[in-house]
């Protein structure tokens, strides 16, 4: 189900960064590139612990309040046409890292569970946290420049089709992970020649990829760092690697 279904509204708004597709309106709103549901849900409710996102020196890391954490890089009306998307993540972090604290106790807390999820809605969430991140940080590199971007907002917005091998994927870290349960998740950005050419959102053994291309694990990492924020609850206090770990490895 398209996010938006009716005409066009014709107009602009500078800083919104659909802006170019002439389908704004209302003023620009104070949005998360990592929507505000998983940061409440992946701190103690008040706070969570944030280190690696591209305003903080390296091996820094804050405690600081989710409300904080936005920017104004949406107009209203994209702002609002996206909001169930971040619901839908959500949901899905919720789902993955309570699963993940049941892996790593010594009893089952939570028994059998089951949970469905839209992959279609999750996937234009993580293509929706990638392109806010380069419009939140004038940091975080460009999208590859030969992206189509009304092709992209035809997709996240209307009912366009992504190409061939484009969008989501989902890897399960067969290596595992050390057991850490103050650590909620990781998000990353693919950077290739100072361009971003993916993104991803690791909760607990699972890792959510969206990729501009065709996913290619060879392609990853080996010609520029990743850009990762690690995001952690603030019950303890635990020592982040921060920048060092590479996303997949
Ligand atoms: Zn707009």
């Amino acid at each position: 189900m398209p996010l938006l279904t009716d005409a066009r509204t014709g107009h602009l708004v500078p800083g919104c960064f659909a802006a170019f597709t002439n389908d704004c309106s209302g003023k620009l709103s104070n949005e998360h590139w990592l929507s505000e549901g998983i940061l409440i849900g992946a701190g103690d409710g008040t706070v969570v612990r944030i280190g690696g996102p591209p305003w903080q020196p390296q091996g820094r890391v804050d405690e600081l309040s989710p409300s904080s954490l936005g920017s104004k890089m949406l107009c209203e009306r994209h702002d609002h046409a996206l909001s169930p998307l971040g619901i839908a993540a959500a949901c899905t972090f919720k789902t993955l890292d309570q699963f993940y604290l049941d892996q790593i106790s010594r009893e089952d807390i939570s028994g059998s569970e089951f949970d469905l999820i839209s992959g279609e809605q999750l996937e234009r969430w993580l293509l929706k946290m990638i392109w806010g991140a380069t419009a939140a940080f004038p940091t975080v590199p460009p999208l590859r420049a030969n992206v189509d971007r009304k092709m992209l907002a035809n997709y996240l917005f209307r009912d366009g089709e992504l190409p061939a091998d484009w969008g989501l994927y989902v890897k399960g870290l067969q290596t595992g992970r050390a057991s850490n349960p103050d650590q909620s998740l990781s998000v990353g950005l693919e950077n290739i020649d100072g361009e971003l050419w993916g993104g991803s959102m690791l909760v607990g053994g699972v890792e959510l990829c969206f990729s501009f291309g065709s996913f290619d694990r060879g392609r990853r990492c080996d010609r520029g760092p990743p850009t990762q924020c690690d995001i952690s609850r603030p019950s303890r206090h635990r020592q982040l690697q921060g920048c060092s770990a590479q996303l997949g490895s």
